[in-house]
């Protein structure tokens, strides 16, 4: 079975054509500046990567180009796009309705069009893309995979904010959660690693890259997790601000005369390790930044790894224990300084690397960096949100 999967931006596309019985990625790339000009990348393993400067009016057009570039005669990998078995679309948000993976049909598409207001940047692409794919592909089978469906176990008084209740019941205002195809991943994956049965271990999973959440996984289902009503909650980021005093924003927004949509530029694309350093949103120039003595760059990597550290005490405490602390993403999976910082002092709570394993890792497969004293298994786990999607999709299309 041959599994198309895509995740559209609101300026971008990218896909991956996964092969499920070998589990191989035939090809993947990614278009960009959809709607301002256009370039698409496309990368067939073995073979030299191949980009174009093309117009990108629209997610048709760019669907078009990929669908082209897929049974090309030199860079394709199928000879017609009727070898595509089904499409996996990649959905931030599923509401309150789609509380799992499901099949794409009128139905889906015209909800997610009514929780627009509540996923203003994600939603608007993930709908074109759908309907491109549904209009290009009408006999192929689709699925949506939605970040926000792991947490649909999670307990209300951890997803209700207290708000008067209408902000709830009236305009939606709860923690959906993301991120939750990865931490879904990742802890099955820990799971398999350790040849344990998923239902029996106690997980708290650190999705780290530029944009961050912890999730509290018990028994395979998450019970709590640092995402809140958007992205933007909890730790700081690449560019968000994560989790602050509510009442800055007011004050901010009165003092310098700033409209609700410039405000969430600025919490959404001025802030985090951006913000704070005024330097960089990118953990590597951050580091580089604090080794040549840059203080504000040695503040930002504080804060990060302490707002990482307290949500790892919180979770310990509402899990009632922890067996397996999972690092994961572009930071979690590279940056051996932020997980030993974050590390660093977690012997209280039986947390303990190994610094010599955790510095020497091995990229790109599961790593076990657990110190000798350690009474809780710290893995690194490298993600893979493509091939999940692809697994919901092979098993809801079959
Ligand atoms: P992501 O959003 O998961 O792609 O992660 C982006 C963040 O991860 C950036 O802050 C990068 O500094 C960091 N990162 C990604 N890849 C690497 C790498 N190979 N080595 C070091 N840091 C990386």
């Amino acid at each position: 079975m041959k599994i198309l999967v895509i995740n559209s931006g609101s300026s971008s596309l990218k896909y991956q054509l996964f092969d499920m019985e070998s589990g191989n990625v035939l090809a993947k790339g990614g278009c960009e500046r959809i709607g301002a000009g256009g370039a698409v990348t496309h990368k067939v393993p073995g073979r030299e990567n191949y980009s174009i400067e093309v117009d990108l009016p629209s997610h048709d057009r760019a669907l078009e180009i990929v669908f082209g570039l897929l049974t090309d005669k030199e860079h394709g990998v199928i000879s017609s796009i009727d070898e595509i078995d089904a499409v996996g679309h990649r959905v931030a948000h599923g509401g309150e309705k789609y509380t799992k993976s499901s099949r794409v049909d009128d139905e889906m598409i015209n909800y997610l069009e009514t929780i627009v207001p509540i996923n203003p940047l994600h939603g608007p692409p993930a709908i074109k893309g759908m309907r491109a794919c549904v209009r290009l592909l009408p006999k192929t089978p689709q699925a949506a995979v939605f970040d926000t469906s792991f947490y649909s176990d999670i307990e209300d008084f951890r997803y209700i904010y207290a708000l008067p209740y209408e902000y709830y019941t009236e305009d939606g205002v709860r923690r959906y959660g993301f991120h939750g195809t990865s931490h879904r991943y990742v802890s099955q994956k820990t799971a398999e690693f350790l040849g344990k049965d998923v239902k029996t271990l106690k997980m708290i999973t650190c999705h780290l890259g530029n944009g961050s959440s912890i999730t509290a996984v018990d028994g395979g289902k998450a019970i709590d997790t640092s995402m809140g009503f958007t992205p933007q909650e909890g730790i700081p980021m690449g560019t968000r601000s994560g989790s602050i005093d509510p009442t800055i924003i007011p004050f901010i927004m009165k003092k310098h005369g700033l409209s609700p949509d410039e405000m969430a530029d600025v919490l959404n694309k001025k802030s985090g390790l951006l913000g704070i350093t005024g330097l960089s949103n990118d953990f590597r120039n951050c580091l580089a930044a604090s080794n040549e003595g840059n203080e504000r760059a040695t503040l930002a990597l504080k804060m990060l790894s302490n707002g990482i550290k307290k949500i790892i005490g919180s979770y310990v405490a509402e899990l009632n224990g922890l067996d397996v602390l999972v690092f994961t993403a572009g930071i979690g999976e590279n940056q051996y300084e932020l997980r030993r910082m974050v590390c660093e002092n977690m012997d209280a709570l039986g947390i303990v690397i190994d610094e010599e394993k955790n510095k020497n890792f091995t990229r790109g497969i599961p790593f076990d960096i657990t110190g000798e004293k350690s009474k809780v298994k710290v893995l690194i786990v490298p993600t893979d949100e493509e091939y999940m999607i692809a697994l919901d999709t092979q098993r809801l299309c079959k």
